[in-house]
């Protein structure tokens, strides 16, 4: 069982700190149209570094705060914590049998993340999660209309869904990153050499 809790506090339909707990069995989440079900998933995909605003329906990143209703006033930040099981160690890097991941963004764009209450970087939350089948990529929150996404993706596009799901993505990212530093430490040389060749 991966996901043990989310906390939810001034983010979409939620101003006042709001606990769920998920169980081993499955959860279903039922209620009116417009009661806030798919800003409980917009809520995990967020916490899980999703940068689109897009992708959490609105417009702006602000949009994912609390904007207040005839009886409430906004409020000033959104915070998102999931507490993921990892008593089976899914997530190699740690050691806890618990792994809290926390985001808050303020309305002036500021934006934080914890690991464990530690303040870290989004990069960290995302190799966090790259070949674990969580993520804002991984595939384990299907919305509307992903799966004809998935049919009709490019040949290219479909592979990355397979790394993703083999688990290999994460040296591919690697490489990339080793290939960027590679090619600066390239042009460093190139104009050490100048330098070099300017002075003999
Ligand atoms: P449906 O069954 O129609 O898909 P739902 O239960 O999934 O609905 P959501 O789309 O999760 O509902 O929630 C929509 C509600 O969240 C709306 O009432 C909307 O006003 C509210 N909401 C979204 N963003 C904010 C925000 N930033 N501040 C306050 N309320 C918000």
């Amino acid at each position: 069982m991966y996901l043990k809790a989310l906390e939810i506090q001034g983010f979409k339909a939620f101003p006042d700190k709001t606990v769920l707990q998920f169980g081993e069995d499955i959860t279903a989440v039922v209620g009116p149209n417009g009661s806030g079900k798919s800003n409980i998933s917009d809520a995990i995909r967020w916490v899980m570094g999703e940068q689109s605003a897009k992708a959490l329906r609105g417009s702006k990143m602000e949009d994912v705060i609390f904007s207040g209703t005839a009886q409430r006033a906004p409020v000033g930040f959104a915070q998102v914590t999931l507490v993921l099981d990892n008593t089976e160690h899914i997530f190699p890097s740690m050691e806890e049998s618990e792994v809290a991941v926390t985001r808050r963004y303020y309305r002036s764009g500021e934006s934080e993340y914890y690991i464990n209450r530690q303040s870290v970087r989004l990069k960290d939350v995302t190799e966090l999660f790259l070949d674990t089948g969580l993520g804002k990529e991984g595939y384990s929150i299907i919305g509307q209309g992903k799966i004809d996404e998935i049919l009709s993706a490019k040949s290219g596009e479909r592979r990355e869904i397979f790394e993703e799901a083999a688990g290999i993505s994460k040296f591919r990212h690697r490489k990339e990153e080793s290939e960027r530093k590679l090619e600066r430490t390239e042009e460093n040389l190139v104009r050490i050499n100048d330098k070099i060749a300017e002075l003999e």
